[in-house]
Protein backbone atom coordinates (compact mmCIF):
# COMPACT_ATOMS: atom_id res chain seq x y z
CA UNK A 1 0.00 0.00 0.00
CA UNK A 2 1.17 3.58 -0.54
CA UNK A 3 2.25 5.47 2.57
CA UNK A 4 1.27 8.65 0.83
CA UNK A 5 4.09 11.10 2.64
CA UNK A 6 4.48 13.67 -0.49
CA UNK A 7 0.53 14.08 -0.65
CA UNK A 8 -0.43 17.42 -0.43
CA UNK A 9 -3.27 18.26 1.94
CA UNK A 10 -3.53 15.28 4.08
CA UNK A 11 -1.35 15.33 7.04
CA UNK A 12 -2.96 17.91 9.21
CA UNK A 13 -1.62 17.55 12.84
CA UNK A 14 -4.47 19.20 14.83
CA UNK A 15 -6.73 18.48 17.55
CA UNK A 16 -9.96 19.30 16.16
CA UNK A 17 -11.41 20.00 19.51
CA UNK A 18 -14.35 18.25 18.25
CA UNK A 19 -15.64 17.58 22.07
CA UNK A 20 -14.53 21.19 23.60
CA UNK A 21 -16.56 22.82 20.27
CA UNK A 22 -19.77 22.26 20.57
CA UNK A 23 -19.77 24.73 24.00
CA UNK A 24 -19.84 28.27 23.24
CA UNK A 25 -18.27 29.53 26.33
CA UNK A 26 -15.30 27.87 25.64
CA UNK A 27 -15.37 28.93 22.37
CA UNK A 28 -15.73 32.30 23.14
CA UNK A 29 -12.86 31.77 25.39
CA UNK A 30 -10.74 30.54 22.38
CA UNK A 31 -11.29 33.34 20.66
CA UNK A 32 -10.39 36.08 23.14
CA UNK A 33 -7.35 34.10 24.26
CA UNK A 34 -4.22 36.30 23.65
CA UNK A 35 -2.32 33.20 22.95
CA UNK A 36 -4.64 32.10 19.92
CA UNK A 37 -3.89 32.98 16.43
CA UNK A 38 -5.54 33.28 13.38
CA UNK A 39 -4.77 32.57 9.58
CA UNK A 40 -5.76 34.75 7.05
CA UNK A 41 -7.60 34.30 3.32
CA UNK A 42 -8.19 36.60 0.69
CA UNK A 43 -10.10 34.59 -1.46
CA UNK A 44 -8.06 31.48 -2.57
CA UNK A 45 -4.87 33.04 -1.28
CA UNK A 46 -3.59 32.76 2.66
CA UNK A 47 -1.42 34.84 3.80
CA UNK A 48 2.40 33.12 3.57
CA UNK A 49 5.03 33.72 6.67
CA UNK A 50 7.98 34.19 3.56
CA UNK A 51 10.36 36.15 6.31
CA UNK A 52 12.65 32.39 6.66
CA UNK A 53 13.49 30.10 4.17
CA UNK A 54 10.78 27.03 5.36
CA UNK A 55 7.43 29.03 4.38
CA UNK A 56 5.14 28.62 6.83
CA UNK A 57 1.14 29.93 6.80
CA UNK A 58 1.39 33.08 8.89
CA UNK A 59 -0.54 33.13 12.23
CA UNK A 60 -1.62 36.45 13.20
CA UNK A 61 -3.63 37.77 16.54
CA UNK A 62 -6.86 38.32 16.28
CA UNK A 63 -6.33 42.40 16.23
CA UNK A 64 -3.54 42.15 13.78
CA UNK A 65 -5.87 39.47 11.75
CA UNK A 66 -8.74 42.30 12.26
CA UNK A 67 -6.36 45.16 10.57
CA UNK A 68 -6.11 42.91 7.18
CA UNK A 69 -9.84 43.37 7.12
CA UNK A 70 -10.18 39.88 8.56
CA UNK A 71 -12.84 41.00 11.59
CA UNK A 72 -15.88 38.37 11.11
CA UNK A 73 -16.55 35.41 12.94
CA UNK A 74 -13.16 32.97 13.14
CA UNK A 75 -13.96 29.36 12.47
CA UNK A 76 -11.80 27.13 14.22
CA UNK A 77 -9.04 24.92 12.87
CA UNK A 78 -7.81 22.97 16.66
CA UNK A 79 -5.33 23.08 18.75
CA UNK A 80 -1.77 23.51 17.69
CA UNK A 81 1.31 21.18 19.10
CA UNK A 82 1.97 23.75 21.34
CA UNK A 83 -1.48 23.72 22.58
CA UNK A 84 -2.71 27.39 21.22
CA UNK A 85 -5.78 27.70 19.11
CA UNK A 86 -5.64 28.37 15.65
CA UNK A 87 -8.85 29.93 13.51
CA UNK A 88 -9.46 31.14 9.98
CA UNK A 89 -10.77 33.85 9.28
CA UNK A 90 -11.53 35.48 5.15
CA UNK A 91 -11.13 38.95 4.62
CA UNK A 92 -13.85 41.42 3.53
CA UNK A 93 -11.04 43.24 1.00
CA UNK A 94 -10.70 42.40 -2.54
CA UNK A 95 -7.19 42.83 -2.37
CA UNK A 96 -5.01 43.38 1.25
CA UNK A 97 -1.08 42.63 -0.92
CA UNK A 98 -0.88 46.52 -0.01
CA UNK A 99 -1.58 45.98 3.57
CA UNK A 100 0.88 43.26 4.38
CA UNK A 101 4.32 43.76 5.63
CA UNK A 102 7.73 42.29 3.78
CA UNK A 103 7.30 39.04 5.67
CA UNK A 104 4.31 38.11 4.49
CA UNK A 105 2.64 37.55 0.92
CA UNK A 106 -0.74 36.25 -0.32
CA UNK A 107 -0.28 32.57 -2.48
CA UNK A 108 -2.76 31.00 -4.76
CA UNK A 109 -3.52 27.47 -2.87
CA UNK A 110 -2.99 25.34 -5.87
CA UNK A 111 0.01 26.86 -6.24
CA UNK A 112 1.49 26.18 -2.90
CA UNK A 113 0.85 22.44 -3.00
CA UNK A 114 1.86 22.36 -6.72
CA UNK A 115 5.36 23.66 -5.87
CA UNK A 116 5.48 21.58 -2.82
CA UNK A 117 6.27 24.73 -1.15
CA UNK A 118 4.97 24.42 2.63
CA UNK A 119 5.42 20.99 4.56
CA UNK A 120 2.60 18.78 4.42
CA UNK A 121 1.21 20.06 7.88
CA UNK A 122 1.18 23.46 7.06
CA UNK A 123 -1.13 22.23 3.56
CA UNK A 124 -3.30 20.20 5.71
CA UNK A 125 -4.55 23.28 7.72
CA UNK A 126 -4.58 25.09 4.74
CA UNK A 127 -7.13 23.01 3.14
CA UNK A 128 -8.92 22.47 6.56
CA UNK A 129 -9.37 26.36 6.65
CA UNK A 130 -10.33 27.04 2.59
CA UNK A 131 -13.05 24.61 2.75
CA UNK A 132 -14.73 25.86 5.95
CA UNK A 133 -14.24 29.21 4.85
CA UNK A 134 -15.55 28.45 1.14
CA UNK A 135 -18.80 27.03 2.89
CA UNK A 136 -19.73 29.85 5.29
CA UNK A 137 -19.45 31.87 2.41
CA UNK A 138 -22.20 30.80 -0.05
CA UNK A 139 -24.68 29.44 3.02
CA UNK A 140 -25.53 32.28 4.46
CA UNK A 141 -29.34 31.39 4.08
CA UNK A 142 -31.15 28.15 5.12
CA UNK A 143 -31.84 26.16 2.75
CA UNK A 144 -35.14 24.68 3.92
CA UNK A 145 -36.99 27.74 4.58
CA UNK A 146 -34.56 30.82 3.10
CA UNK A 147 -34.13 32.75 6.74
CA UNK A 148 -30.57 33.74 7.56
CA UNK A 149 -28.34 31.31 9.08
CA UNK A 150 -26.00 31.51 12.30
CA UNK A 151 -22.79 29.92 12.96
CA UNK A 152 -22.74 27.40 15.48
CA UNK A 153 -20.02 25.09 16.95
CA UNK A 154 -17.15 27.13 15.95
CA UNK A 155 -17.98 26.99 12.08
CA UNK A 156 -19.14 23.17 11.94
CA UNK A 157 -22.81 23.69 12.08
CA UNK A 158 -25.09 26.43 10.48
CA UNK A 159 -28.20 26.69 12.47
CA UNK A 160 -31.59 28.51 11.31
CA UNK A 161 -33.55 30.15 14.05
CA UNK A 162 -36.29 30.23 11.92
CA UNK A 163 -37.11 26.65 11.15
CA UNK A 164 -35.06 25.08 13.70
CA UNK A 165 -32.78 23.90 11.03
CA UNK A 166 -28.72 22.56 11.28
CA UNK A 167 -26.53 22.91 8.27
CA UNK A 168 -23.28 20.71 8.40
CA UNK A 169 -20.30 21.70 6.00
CA UNK A 170 -19.85 19.50 2.78
CA UNK A 171 -17.17 17.26 2.13
CA UNK A 172 -17.87 16.20 -1.96
CA UNK A 173 -16.49 12.22 -2.38
CA UNK A 174 -14.89 11.84 -6.00
CA UNK A 175 -13.55 8.54 -6.73
CA UNK A 176 -9.90 8.01 -8.83
CA UNK A 177 -9.16 5.43 -10.13
CA UNK A 178 -6.55 3.39 -11.79
CA UNK A 179 -7.13 0.36 -13.81
CA UNK A 180 -5.08 -2.30 -14.59
CA UNK A 181 -5.20 -5.40 -17.00
CA UNK A 182 -2.77 -7.76 -18.09
CA UNK A 183 0.82 -5.77 -17.52
CA UNK A 184 -0.73 -2.34 -18.61
CA UNK A 185 -2.65 0.62 -17.05
CA UNK A 186 -5.17 2.58 -18.45
CA UNK A 187 -5.01 6.50 -18.07
CA UNK A 188 -6.55 9.23 -19.38
CA UNK A 189 -6.40 13.16 -20.11
CA UNK A 190 -8.84 16.11 -20.15
CA UNK A 191 -8.48 18.93 -22.47
CA UNK A 192 -7.56 21.27 -19.46
CA UNK A 193 -4.24 19.35 -18.59
CA UNK A 194 -0.78 20.42 -19.09
CA UNK A 195 0.46 19.11 -22.19
CA UNK A 196 1.39 15.48 -22.05
CA UNK A 197 -0.05 14.65 -19.35
CA UNK A 198 -2.49 11.63 -17.92
CA UNK A 199 -3.87 10.55 -14.97
CA UNK A 200 -6.38 8.55 -13.49
CA UNK A 201 -9.45 8.35 -14.47
CA UNK A 202 -11.58 10.46 -11.73
CA UNK A 203 -15.14 11.55 -10.92
CA UNK A 204 -18.36 12.22 -8.31
CA UNK A 205 -20.00 10.37 -6.47
CA UNK A 206 -23.93 10.09 -6.82
CA UNK A 207 -26.06 9.50 -3.96
CA UNK A 208 -27.18 5.77 -3.35
CA UNK A 209 -23.55 4.87 -4.54
CA UNK A 210 -20.32 2.58 -3.09
CA UNK A 211 -17.26 4.34 -3.83
CA UNK A 212 -16.87 1.19 -6.05
CA UNK A 213 -19.87 1.55 -8.00
CA UNK A 214 -19.32 5.11 -8.76
CA UNK A 215 -15.78 4.15 -9.56
CA UNK A 216 -17.19 1.36 -12.14
CA UNK A 217 -19.85 3.82 -13.41
CA UNK A 218 -17.29 6.07 -14.40
CA UNK A 219 -14.69 4.10 -16.04
CA UNK A 220 -17.57 2.79 -18.49
CA UNK A 221 -18.81 5.98 -19.12
CA UNK A 222 -15.24 7.48 -19.85
CA UNK A 223 -13.54 4.75 -21.73
CA UNK A 224 -16.20 1.79 -22.21
CA UNK A 225 -14.13 -0.29 -19.91
CA UNK A 226 -16.32 -3.17 -17.80
CA UNK A 227 -14.67 -3.11 -14.08
CA UNK A 228 -14.24 -5.86 -11.84
CA UNK A 229 -12.46 -6.03 -8.43
CA UNK A 230 -12.16 -2.84 -7.29
CA UNK A 231 -8.93 -2.07 -4.22
CA UNK A 232 -9.29 0.64 -1.88
CA UNK A 233 -6.37 2.62 -1.50
CA UNK A 234 -5.89 6.23 -0.08
CA UNK A 235 -7.57 9.18 0.20
CA UNK A 236 -6.82 13.24 -0.49
CA UNK A 237 -8.55 15.84 0.86
CA UNK A 238 -8.64 18.40 -2.26
CA UNK A 239 -9.54 21.87 -1.53
CA UNK A 240 -11.45 22.97 -4.34
CA UNK A 241 -13.47 23.48 -2.78
CA UNK A 242 -14.12 20.94 -0.85
CA UNK A 243 -13.64 17.35 -2.10
CA UNK A 244 -12.02 13.87 -0.57
CA UNK A 245 -10.48 12.35 -3.51
CA UNK A 246 -10.96 8.50 -2.73
CA UNK A 247 -7.94 6.79 -4.60
CA UNK A 248 -8.96 3.21 -6.07
CA UNK A 249 -7.20 0.88 -8.24
CA UNK A 250 -9.60 -1.53 -10.12
CA UNK A 251 -8.95 -4.65 -12.63
CA UNK A 252 -10.33 -4.78 -16.18
CA UNK A 253 -12.56 -7.16 -17.43
CA UNK A 254 -12.41 -6.19 -21.18
CA UNK A 255 -9.82 -3.90 -23.00
CA UNK A 256 -11.22 -2.70 -26.16
CA UNK A 257 -11.71 1.25 -25.13
CA UNK A 258 -14.72 3.65 -26.44
CA UNK A 259 -13.79 7.37 -25.66
CA UNK A 260 -16.37 9.29 -24.07
CA UNK A 261 -15.07 12.61 -26.45
CA UNK A 262 -17.48 15.11 -24.43
CA UNK A 263 -14.86 14.51 -20.89
CA UNK A 264 -11.59 13.15 -22.34
CA UNK A 265 -9.26 14.27 -25.07
CA UNK A 266 -7.51 10.75 -24.63
CA UNK A 267 -7.88 7.74 -23.12
CA UNK A 268 -5.57 4.60 -23.59
CA UNK A 269 -3.36 1.50 -22.41
CA UNK A 270 -0.17 2.06 -21.23
CA UNK A 271 2.86 -0.51 -21.29
CA UNK A 272 4.71 -0.59 -18.26
CA UNK A 273 7.95 0.45 -19.15
CA UNK A 274 6.00 3.78 -20.33
CA UNK A 275 4.59 4.27 -16.68
CA UNK A 276 8.62 4.26 -15.86
CA UNK A 277 9.59 6.76 -18.35
CA UNK A 278 6.63 9.00 -17.96
CA UNK A 279 7.33 8.64 -14.13
CA UNK A 280 11.27 9.54 -14.35
CA UNK A 281 10.51 12.02 -16.71
CA UNK A 282 12.18 10.61 -19.97
CA UNK A 283 9.20 9.42 -21.95
CA UNK A 284 10.53 10.04 -25.68
CA UNK A 285 7.03 11.89 -26.52
CA UNK A 286 7.59 14.07 -23.10
CA UNK A 287 4.08 12.72 -21.62
CA UNK A 288 3.91 12.94 -17.92
CA UNK A 289 2.73 11.78 -14.67
CA UNK A 290 0.45 13.81 -12.37
CA UNK A 291 2.93 14.85 -9.07
CA UNK A 292 3.95 13.58 -6.19
CA UNK A 293 1.37 15.68 -4.18
CA UNK A 294 -1.31 14.48 -6.21
CA UNK A 295 -3.42 11.15 -5.64
CA UNK A 296 -3.10 9.84 -8.90
CA UNK A 297 0.73 9.88 -8.46
CA UNK A 298 0.83 7.40 -5.63
CA UNK A 299 -1.98 5.29 -7.29
CA UNK A 300 0.13 4.95 -10.94
CA UNK A 301 2.66 3.93 -8.26
CA UNK A 302 0.80 1.39 -6.54
CA UNK A 303 -0.35 -0.16 -10.10
CA UNK A 304 3.56 -0.25 -11.22
CA UNK A 305 4.22 -2.65 -8.14
CA UNK A 306 1.15 -4.79 -9.55
CA UNK A 307 2.13 -4.83 -12.24
CA UNK A 308 5.94 -5.66 -12.03
ZN1 LIG B 1 -34.70 27.53 7.94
Amino acid sequence: MPDGKTLGFAFAKLDRKAVERVDPSWVDQQRADPASRFVCFCGDRPVIDVSASDLQVARFTRQQAANLGCDGEPVLLGAEETGDTLFALQTREDDISTTLNEAHKLIDLRSLATQGSLPPHELGILAQARSLLHWHERHGFCAVCGAPTQMAEAGYRRHCDACNGDHFPRTDPVVIIVIIKEGRCLLGRSPNFIEGMYSALAGFMEPGETMEDAARREVFEEAGIRVGKVDYLLSQPWPFPSSLMIGLIGEALNDDIVMDAQELEDVRWFELAELKQMLSGDHTDGLKMPMQMAIAHHLVLEAIRRLS
